[in-house]
């Protein structure tokens, strides 16, 4: 089907224009804020897959804010002038990608080859939200942009995983070929307020088994590791890559990297929670470490993370706080 999204009047002529697919995700929702506070025009699109309207509901009134339910695998035209496309839409929690497997593997490769096409027809900026999992369970710790990966395409992860890699060489591809303007950052475990309760990711799941007297489902022995980023942080260093000359691929994501069973430790600490911590099962192809090297993010953006662990985890508790006996 073809879709033609249609500017409003409301766009107001001095400020950069800027779509975010995805815009009702967690991410997304935190970078249409960030957007609107620099003085853009935002227009989110976004199908509700995973996204929800409750994430954007604060902007409903913000005249320079726009909403527009869309699947971004189907044909996209936008009336107006654009000056950024940001390209988040995706299922991004591996019990999503599980349950959503061809959309994930849609949105990461018809997704991206539309909303390149629309940066490319606007001459508009380009930035797709790439992710650690391009580095698969990774042989190079800690792991720098100019590592190739190790993925299993034919895993369960392999459709997270290869949709991002496409997205990447297409978005070079499109970067060489056609001069469009792209960057590329691939980020890390990252949390904060908005996340779904039940997403199933490692802090969701924990704080609000923590919040609700469940035992902490620790996967495997717990040895794994993570290193997790507060949301302002990583919007913070999405925002300086898109306004700089930089194309990428840059890591952003918190450096302190943890075992998921001290990750446990922390949040029953914060909550004040004497819950048990029980081993389940370690999901297939679950990655055995993860730590970025923010080294180029740092040279290059000036970028680096600022928010510690338990202050990030304080905000989100709260946040989780306000959403228990939710459904989502
Ligand atoms: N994990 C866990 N218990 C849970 C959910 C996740 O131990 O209830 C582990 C998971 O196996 C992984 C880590 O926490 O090692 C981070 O998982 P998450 O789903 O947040 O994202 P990933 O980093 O694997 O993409």
């Amino acid at each position: 089907m073809r879709v033609c999204i249609h500017s409003n009047s409301h766009d107001v002529l001095s400020s950069p224009v800027s779509i975010v697919t995805g815009g009702a995700g967690f991410l997304g929702s935190h970078l249409c804020d960030r957007l609107l506070s620099e003085g853009h025009s935002v227009v989110a699109l976004d199908n509700l897959l995973t996204g929800n309207m409750d994430n954007i509901a604060h902007l409903a009134a913000n005249e320079k804010f726009r909403f527009i339910k869309q699947d971004v695998t189907e044909y996209l035209f936008y009336e107006g002038p654009v000056d950024f496309i940001f390209h988040f839409a995706s299922p991004a929690s591996p019990i999503d990608y599980l349950e959503f497997p061809i959309p994930t593997l849609k949105v990461g490769a018809l997704g991206t080859h539309n909303a390149l096409g629309l940066a490319r027809s606007k001459k508009a900026r380009f930035v797709l939200a790439s992710t650690s999992e391009v580095y698969g369970d990774p042989l190079v710790h800690p792991q720098t942009e100019d590592y190739w990966g190790n993925v299993n395409p034919i895993g369960p992860r392999g459709v997270y995983d290869e949709a991002k890699r496409f997205a990447e060489a297409i978005t070079f591809a499109y970067h060489r070929s056609h001069n469009v303007d792209t960057k590329i950052v691939r980020i890390f475990n990252t949390y904060g307020p908005r996340m779904r309760l039940k997403d199933g990711r490692v802090v969701p799941a924990f704080i609000g088994q923590a919040l609700q007297g469940e035992p902490l489902t620790v996967f495997g022995d717990g040895t794994q590791t993570r290193s997790f980023c507060y949301v302002s942080d990583l919007i913070d260093g999405i925002y300086r890559l898109a306004t700089s000359k930089e194309h990428g691929p840059i890591n952003i994501g918190n450096p302190t990297e943890m075992t998921v069973k001290q990750f446990a430790e922390a949040i029953l600490r914060i909550t004040d929670s004497r819950n048990p911590i029980v081993f389940k099962p370690l999901p297939v192809d679950d990655p055995k470490q993860r730590r970025p090297d923010i080294s180029r993010a740092r040279q290059l953006l000036g970028w680096e993370p600022k928010v510690k662990l338990d202050e990030g985890l304080e905000k989100t508790i709260a946040y989780f706080r306000g959403r228990i006996g939710s459904t989502r």
